[in-house]
């Protein structure tokens, strides 16, 4: 396979090719046909397989032109800790470099008011760790009735931090109609039961 038999926006293959990448890893080729049908990707990849940019690039293309409502992100990435979740939006920052679409990061540590700022202008991606978003939430600064993907990162990771019960109260604030893609690198009963409960006939890719 490569970049150009998937069916991705022109505008991240420009991208991903200025970014040096020919051929798309395991992972990527597997899971981008699957998720640009609109299907529920589960992912079972460790880091370094390229799972980041095989739930980036087919989020990308499925934005698309969309605009972004004030306070109501059209989708949203979870990651277990501030620095994978920066790693995430780096990741985004190249790939949709040649788009329109804009995001926020929104990661504890850091003050509330230019979170809140981005936010108000509305955001086609917004990249999360649960508590922090769970935070901007209960100050009421946010809704998440308009998101349109979800993405869990590294849920073996959220087990370890506690995050699961977070996790699950976010997949309840979302929209029944969303697309999900779950990553993890182990399944445990706790993850299995929760990719149960809130993935919906997913496409499951071992690598
Ligand atoms: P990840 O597993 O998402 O942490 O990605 C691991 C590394 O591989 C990152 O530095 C990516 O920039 C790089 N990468 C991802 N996909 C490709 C590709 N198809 N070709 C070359 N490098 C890639």
């Amino acid at each position: 396979t490569q970049f150009s038999d998937l069916k991705l926006d022109p505008k991240v293959l420009k991208a991903i090719a200025e970014a040096g990448y020919t051929t798309p890893t395991p992972i990527q080729a597997q899971a981008i046909p699957h998720a640009l049908e609109g299907r529920d990707v589960l992912g079972i990849a460790q880091t370094g397989t390229g799972k980041t940019a095989s739930f980036t690039l087919p989020l990308i293309t499925r934005l698309g032109r969309g605009r972004a409502r004030a306070r109501m992100p059209r989708s949203l990435v979870l990651a277990p800790t501030r620095e994978l979740a920066a790693q995430v939006a780096e990741n985004f920052d190249t790939y949709a470099k040649h788009t329109r679409l804009t995001k926020a990061l929104l990661i504890g540590g850091v003050a509330f008011g230019e979170q809140d700022k981005l936010i108000d202008r509305g955001v086609d991606v917004l990249i999360a760790t649960p508590g922090r978003l769970l935070d901007h939430f209960e100050r009421g600064k946010l809704l998440l009735t308009g998101v349109e993907v979800m993405v869990v990162d590294e849920a073996d990771r959220m087990l370890d931090m506690g995050f699961i019960p977070d996790i699950e109260r976010i997949f309840g604030l979302t929209p029944f109609t969303r697309q999900t893609f779950f990553y993890s690198a182990t399944m445990a009963p706790e993850i299995e039961r929760i990719t149960n409960t809130f993935l919906s006939n997913p496409a499951r890719i071992e690598i």
